[in-house]
């Protein structure tokens, strides 16, 4: 039974040399799917790609700074022809933030975390969607946040990216059903990942953060990793624009 394979399928990963990204290119070609990904570093995804090849999974990679315009439309043009025009995977992961008081935000920063954040995602969606609509069967998921669900004090701009990807979540559900194309957000709380590193370094912090979790830690890449694959295969074909957290229980806690 196929339900619990992604067995000849095809999938793009943005920025998977890294944290949640990693895992879940790991995970999508662990159920035995072609991959590819992408990120800013050539030298971290080249060392990326010889693991991945050792290892026996299928992955391909390519640099690309998502948070341009160009660099987007070429991504999908590699893709769509590495995978000779059918995506049934696109997986929008790479995200940025940058935290302080909303009074302080300037332009330059809060385009940028919009840009790489909810635009990018966006187009690619674009870009993606005759590709995903060829494969007869497409998935889209979003790396969103639990900052998009509930009020975090990480930044607003950050949270209005997220905020942003849930609604188009829904939104591109219904709109690309016809296509069978299903459409989810996956929202983690705190993922032990290079892009918090410095915040859980700070003792007190992260003693502030597990308190407020009532399975009391954070949480790694796999765990989020593997509902981003149960979204993709076949097994959660019903389900659709939805927004998952996982978050060890916090936003479902009021005063514990
Ligand atoms: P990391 O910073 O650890 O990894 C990000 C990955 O994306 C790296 O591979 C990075 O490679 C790549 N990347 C970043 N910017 C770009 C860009 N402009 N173009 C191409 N590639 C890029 O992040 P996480 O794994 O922690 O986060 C992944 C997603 O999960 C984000 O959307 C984040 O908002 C979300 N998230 C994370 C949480 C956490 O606690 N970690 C909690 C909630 C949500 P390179 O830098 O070389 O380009």
């Amino acid at each position: 039974d196929g339900r619990w394979s992604l067995q000849g399928m095809t999938a793009l990963v943005t920025g998977g040399t890294r944290g949640i990204g990693h895992a879940v290119v790991e995970e999508l070609a662990g159920f035995g799917a072609a991959v590819h990904t992408c990120s800013r570093k050539q030298d971290e995804l080249n060392a990326c790609l010889r693991d991945w090849c050792s290892k026996g999974f299928r992955v391909t990679g390519s640099v690309c700074d998502l948070s341009s315009r160009e660099g987007r439309q070429n991504l999908m043009d590699t893709v769509s022809s590495a995978f000779h025009g059918k995506l049934n995977i696109l997986i929008n992961n790479v995200g940025t933030n940058k935290r302080k008081p909303t009074t302080e935000f300037t332009t330059e920063e809060f385009s940028f975390i919009m840009t790489t954040n909810f635009e990018s995602s966006y187009h690619l969606c674009q870009l993606a969607h005759p590709l995903l609509k060829s494969s007869g069967m497409g998935s889209i998921v979003f790396i969103s946040s639990v900052a998009g669900v509930v009020a975090l004090n990480s930044g607003t701009v950050y949270a209005a990216s997220k905020g942003a990807m849930n609604q188009v979540t829904k939104n591109l559900a219904c709109e690309w059903a016809k296509d069978n194309i299903r459409v989810n957000s996956v929202a983690p709380w705190y993922i032990r990942t290079s892009l918090v590193k410095e915040v859980l370094d700070d003792e007190v912090f992260e003693r502030n953060v597990i308190s407020r979790t009532p399975l009391k830690r954070v949480g790694e890449p796999k765990e989020v990793s593997s509902l981003v694959a149960f979204l993709c295969l076949p097994a959660s074909s019903y389900i659709t624009g939805q927004i998952i957290s996982v978050d060890g229980g916090m936003t479902v806690n009021g005063f514990y």
